[in-house]
């Protein structure tokens, strides 16, 4: 064997474990074509490591991540584990804690259209020709962690709206946090199509502005990547109009929450989205979606965003741009042919053509 990898497997809750098992066969089908050793260590996040460690991000589980060359997560949480007892732990907090432990800084969710489950979208299928974007949002800044607060009764003599209570966010950033993460946007262009959106509200807001010097700055070093600063109202518009235009885009945390779920739906299906967390250390790379509890344990949930979250794995972490080309040459295949889990089938699909979990998983080992 010529070279080993270390990858830590977080299966979580509900169909977390059944689309986990897809891609431990993925990973075992390349680490055999690509002479590369995966040493997989399972851990316990969210709701079935509270079950076993009553924490939802037991230290082992962080110590087995930070020790990993990249850690995949399938999904966690579940009715089973709701609670508004705030005493009581919650699957959610496995999960923001490790991103948070992890110092994953950058969120990239790539966005793309494989042309057989172009009716799925809701908008027209001549309106989605060409789409193939990576969005890349700030993750550990901006407003979702600025100062925040709340007065229970603020004097309001100023607007004349007379006294009541009083709640602030602020939108705060310091340059390096805008610098590493430009860095990360102009990165990813140059090994696309070398054009990059940066999305601000510089007309309004002085972070913005900032914002915008700093990645004009770092735009020198990256001569061949063409720059263009859009305001996040019209980037909101845009992504419906003309959702082509966009190669990578960059922006703040919430613009990059609310644009990422907007982009997400070009699709219309959520079983095909996957994303990667970076950040200085070892990343983590996990389906956009949840743990379906509706469907788990049926073997009809779609591996295929797991699968994807496995080949941006293989981009971004593992240096092994030809087995993540193949592997995602695998999936268009297997979608070119016909095959459909429930969730990407619609009316013309041949009822022959529908498959379960462990049955989509094996046709696309079939064509790796
Ligand atoms: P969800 O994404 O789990 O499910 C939404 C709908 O999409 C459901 O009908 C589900 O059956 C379907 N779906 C999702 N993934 C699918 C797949 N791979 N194949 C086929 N169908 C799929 O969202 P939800 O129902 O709002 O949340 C369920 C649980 O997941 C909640 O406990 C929530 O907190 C958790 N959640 C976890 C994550 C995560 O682990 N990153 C993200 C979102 C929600």
């Amino acid at each position: 064997m010529t070279r080993s990898v270390r990858i830590c497997l977080l299966p979580g809750d509900g169909i977390g474990p059944e689309i986990m098992r897809e891609a431990v066969k993925v990973l075992r089908a390349v680490g055999e074509r690509w002479d590369v050793g995966f040493e997989l260590s399972e851990a316990l996040l969210g709701g079935i490591a509270i079950d076993e460690t009553g924490s939802p991000l037991p230290a082992e589980t962080l110590a087995e991540a930070r020790a990993a060359d990249a850690v995949l997560l399938a999904a966690i949480g579940g009715p089973k584990w709701d609670t508004t007892d705030p005493a009581k732990p919650r699957p959610e907090q496995g999960l923001l804690g490790i991103r948070k432990e992890l110092g994953l800084y950058a969120n990239l969710r790539p966005v793309r259209i494989f042309p057989p489950l172009r009716g799925a979208s809701s908008l027209k299928p001549e309106a989605l020709e060409g789409v193939d974007m990576l969005i890349v949002r700030e993750l550990t800044g901006g407003l979702y962690f600025g100062e925040r607060g709340r007065e229970a009764d603020s004097p309001g003599a100023a607007t004349g709206g007379g006294a009541g209570r009083r709640a602030y966010d602020t939108l705060d950033y310091r340059e390096y946090e805008i610098e590493r993460i430009a860095r990360t946007a102009f990165e990813a262009a140059a090994g696309r199509r070398g054009r990059l959106h940066s999305v601000d509200k510089a007309n309004v807001l002085e972070s913005s502005r900032l914002w915008r010097e700093v990645v004009h700055e770092v735009a020198r070093d990256y001569p061949g990547v063409e720059l263009i600063d859009q305001l996040v109202d019209n980037t909101a518009m845009q992504l419906v109009r003309q959702p082509a235009q966009f190669d990578v885009m960059v922006t703040e945390n919430m613009f990059g929450d609310i644009l990422s779920d907007e982009a997400s739906m070009l699709t219309g299906s959520l079983g095909m989205l996957a994303s990667a967390s970076l950040g200085d250390g070892t990343a983590l790379y996990e389906p956009s979606h949840g743990s379906a509890p509706d469907i788990a344990g049926l073997g009809v949930a779609n591996p295929l965003a797991m699968l994807l979250s496995v080949e941006m794995m293989f981009r971004h972490s593992l240096g092994m741009p030809e087995a993540a080309d193949t592997l995602s040459g695998a999936i268009a295949r297997t979608l070119d042919d016909g095959y459909r889990t429930r969730d990407i089938a619609d009316e013309t699909t041949d009822p022959a053509m529908l498959v379960g979990t462990v049955e989509m998983g094996d046709l696309v080992v079939a064509r790796l």
